[in-house]
């Protein structure tokens, strides 16, 4: 029988799709229900499944986002299979506002994973955010670091093993497996609360492992459901606020009407004047920054990288220490 459920063919390409992300990790969309049309019905409270005129929908989306209304996006989910070392896992699991189960190391045995960075992340500590990295460390450290995680991780997996061996609970022989182990969950999310996790974990503020995912999630998105895709980056994640000295500020340079926005004669505020006006230093700067055209982001998926869920099940059952189970 053929499904009555509203679909979207970009989104059916890719459903159950296995995306690799970092060296062992992946994303996959499982499911998806509902998709732009879905907003637009639960604004409207609207019977049926009518077809809809797509620039209808897009300006009531578009209207949505641009002011706050949020909860007809609620009615659009997401389910996902992901795999991530602990580390990004335990930065992901603060997001509360989603679904999560986990794979159970005291039931299940851990496929022993581990994350390496490629040289061009391993980087030294940045001198100006303290939780970020920045310039690239010495070669001989990197070489270094590798021998050490190397021998670190086949010690931790070694233990695994004999302790399994030894018949102690799972529960018990997975305590010292460090947090670069790859761990797996589903995770299910509302479109709302997923663009919410979206903005927090594209940005570079995020660590850069998170990013990845991230960016994956964000090209799922933007097939399940373009025009908020398209809201969201345009009023949300490259958007700033204007804040009321600001406003002032900007009304000294420009004027604008239904025509135009033009800028007013010879008009300048210097940075004492801003000062005056109450601004920091560093709001300044930040308004500066503000002013920049953004550079439009890619989340396009890389659909040749795309794998089945078998493909990507056996490389996990193979790192899955054998004869235990
Ligand atoms: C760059 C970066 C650095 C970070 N550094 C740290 C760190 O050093 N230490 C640390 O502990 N965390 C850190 N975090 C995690 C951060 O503080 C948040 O816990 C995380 O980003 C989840 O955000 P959220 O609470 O908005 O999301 P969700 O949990 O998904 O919640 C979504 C929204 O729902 C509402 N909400 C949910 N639960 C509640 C509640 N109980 N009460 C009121 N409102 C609620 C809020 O409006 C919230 O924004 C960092 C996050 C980022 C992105």
């Amino acid at each position: 029988m053929e499904t009555k459920r509203p679909t979207v063919h970009a989104a059916e390409e890719i459903l159950g799709g296995y995306f690799p992300v970092l060296d062992h990790g992946f994303v996959a969309l499982v499911d998806y229900m509902g998709s732009d049309e879905d907003i637009e019905r639960a604004a409207r409270v609207s019977y049926g499944f009518g077809t809809r005129q797509v620039s209808q929908t897009r300006g009531l989306v578009r209207y949505l986002r641009r002011h706050r209304h949020t909860t007809p996006s609620e009615m659009v989910e997401f389910k996902f299979h992901c795999a991530m070392p602990m580390f990004v896992a335990r930065q992901w699991i603060r997001h509360r506002t989603a679904s999560v189960n986990e794979l159970s190391a005291r039931y299940s045995l851990m496929p022993l994973l581990f994350y390496r960075p490629d040289a061009s992340q391993f980087k030294l500590q940045s001198r100006s955010n303290k939780q970020g990295r920045e310039g690239g460390a010495p070669d001989a450290v990197y070489r270094e670091a590798i021998e050490r995680w190397e021998r670190l991780r086949t010690e931790a997996g070694a233990t695994y093993r004999w302790l399994l061996e030894e018949d102690v609970a799972r529960e018990i022989a997975r305590i010292d497996l460090p947090v670069s182990t790859y761990t797996q969950w589903y995770w299910k999310i509302d479109l709302h609360n997923l663009l919410h996790f979206l903005s927090l974990r594209v940005d570079p503020r995020a660590q850069w492992e998170i990013q990845q995912f991230a960016r994956v999630i964000a090209g799922m998105v933007k097939r399940v459901a373009p025009i908020s895709y398209e809201a969201w980056v345009d009023y949300d994640l490259q958007s700033e606020p204007v804040t009321r000295v600001e406003r002032e500020i900007l009304a000294r340079l420009v004027d604008g009407d239904d025509e135009a926005i033009a800028a007013r004669d010879g008009a300048r505020v210097s940075a004492a004047e801003m000062q005056d006006a109450g601004l920091s230093p560093r709001e300044i700067r930040e308004l500066v920054e503000k002013l920049r055209a953004p550079e439009r982001p890619d989340f396009e998926l890389d659909i040749s990288r795309m794998e089945t869920a078998d493909e990507m099940a056996a490389k996990m059952y193979e790192a899955v220490p054998g004869s235990f189970e």
